[in-house]
């Protein structure tokens, strides 16, 4: 049996979203759920959009994510062997040259709607005279080239959609050739896949139509199609499709304007629309165990952004101190050990709300006047130092019987004074942390404000 070979092709036109990281993190899953081979490639064709920043900016993003790759390509590196293919195809008689402007293939386009026909190409290029071709060229009119489509029944087993049936007649021959000579996705994309042996195609179900152009590229430059897996699109809570907001769903300002985990945005891409549950993972290699193409639904998975939240806070409640230590580091707090990790990570939604308890323990907060009488008892039963985590649970079974007040009525008024706010970490492992001489200042000063009534 042929390794496994895969690619993921993103075009550096822009960043990377979670309906294209989807994409690549199913195609990685697979790479490596098979033992095969995950390349990296950059459709880097269309040199007015594409930018050195966009490509740099993928990188990352994948990097984030936890994906590495075995190979990597560029078909801005390929020409020579793009413009040796469309020789061979042009000789074969594969290529039909073809003169209409972008306005005048729109116009066409219209008329067809109007009259409620589909939109295919109409093939009047194939019926252009030698002569009609000199005279457009004279006019200074250039040739794109278009694959001409054999109007027979197009048929593959798709891992995704099961059996998915065209007709060549149902295709517009697709353009593989600019005005200006520069070879376009389509060729490149089937050459490449050619060259580099990919055996398993994953792509959004959007590009279905041209899969279907492909399998007869492939058959006309004598190489067996890969297989297919087409994924249904990711829609938004209400079912609409998230186009319109894919800025904001780029893993970009996930993880710089959001602050979210790899292992949340991946948890939740690699299961949605599948018959597994969402589950929060810590690394990739459950994922990778248990991928399977069969899992995956037909329909339209929903993009829930809460979701994403609480997969996150989970991640985070299970994070050992060792994989957050260079984070928290990275976020300035280096200082920050094992035992304020433990005593904040239940508490935390997000990574960076650990620099709000650290300024609870450590900075200044707020002087509240809840219940100065049980503040001023409080400092004066302080136990000394050494203090562990049975502290603060000697320390209030003594302030119950000194201060005559227990429950709710006991424990808020401590917290207040203590951290300045009405919830947080379990004091019982906040308390040593604070330690004596900021506690002492906290209930003093809690202990001297007027009450407010
Ligand atoms: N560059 C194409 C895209 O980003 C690749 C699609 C494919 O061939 O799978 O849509």
């Amino acid at each position: 049996m042929t390794a496994t070979a895969v690619r993921f092709a993103p075009s550096p036109t822009g960043l990377l979203h979670v309906g294209n990281a989807r994409t690549a993190l199913i195609t990685w899953l697979w790479a490596r759920h098979s033992g095969g081979t995950a390349l990296l490639r950059l459709d880097d064709t269309d040199t007015e959009r594409s930018t050195a920043e966009f490509a740099e900016a993928i990188e990352r993003d994948l990097a984030w994510l936890g994906l590495g790759w075995d190979r990597r390509a560029r078909q801005s590196d390929r020409s020579d062997r793009y413009v040796a293919a469309i020789a061979g195809l042009k000789e074969a008689g594969f290529l039909y040259p073809c003169y209409e402007t972008p306005e005048e293939l729109a116009l066409k386009r219209k008329q067809q709607l109007q009259r409620r026909l589909p939109p295919l190409y109409d093939r009047a290029a194939l019926n252009l005279t030698a002569q009609d071709r000199r005279r457009l060229e004279a006019e200074g009119r250039r040739p794109h080239w278009r694959f001409r489509l054999v109007h027979e029944p197009i048929e593959w087993t798709d891992l995704v959609r099961g059996p998915v049936h065209f007709l060549g007649a149902d295709l517009s021959d697709p353009v593989l050739i600019r005005e200006d000579g520069r070879p376009l996705y389509h060729l490149c994309s089937v050459l490449d896949d050619i060259d580099f042996g990919i055996t398993h195609v994953v792509r959004g179900e959007d590009h279905v139509a041209n899969t279907a152009a492909h399998v007869q590229m492939f058959q006309a430059l004598e190489a067996e199609p890969p297989a297919f897996a087409h994924l249904p699109l990711i829609v938004d809570a209400e079912g609409k499709g998230l186009s319109k907001r894919l800025g904001s769903l780029s893993l970009a300002h996930l993880r710089d304007d959001e602050g979210l985990e790899p292992m949340a945005v991946a948890s939740l891409l690699a299961r949605l629309g599948t018959a597994d549950p969402i589950e929060p993972f810590a690394s990739l290699a459950p994922l990778v165990d248990s991928f399977s193409f069969g899992r995956f639904a037909r329909a339209a998975p929903k993009f829930d952004q809460e979701e994403l939240s609480r997969l996150n806070a989970r991640i985070l409640h299970e994070t050992a101190f060792a994989d957050a230590a260079g984070r928290l580091a990275a976020l300035g707090l280096a200082g920050a050990d094992e035992a304020f990790w433990q005593a904040v990570r239940p508490n935390l939604s997000r990574m960076s709300d650990v620099g709000t308890w650290w300024q609870v323990v450590h900075g200044a907060v707020p002087v509240f006047a809840d219940d100065p009488e049980l503040a001023g008892i409080a400092a004066d039963t302080m136990p000394p130092e050494p203090w562990d985590h049975e502290t603060w649970g000697q320390w209030t079974t003594t302030l119950k019987s000194a201060s005559g007040r227990k429950g709710r009525a006991l424990f808020r008024p401590l917290r207040l004074a203590l951290t300045g706010r009405e919830d947080g970490p379990e004091l019982r492992l906040l308390l040593p942390l604070i330690g004596h001489a900021r506690a002492a200042a906290r209930l003093t000063a809690a202990a001297g404000a007027a009450t407010v009534k």
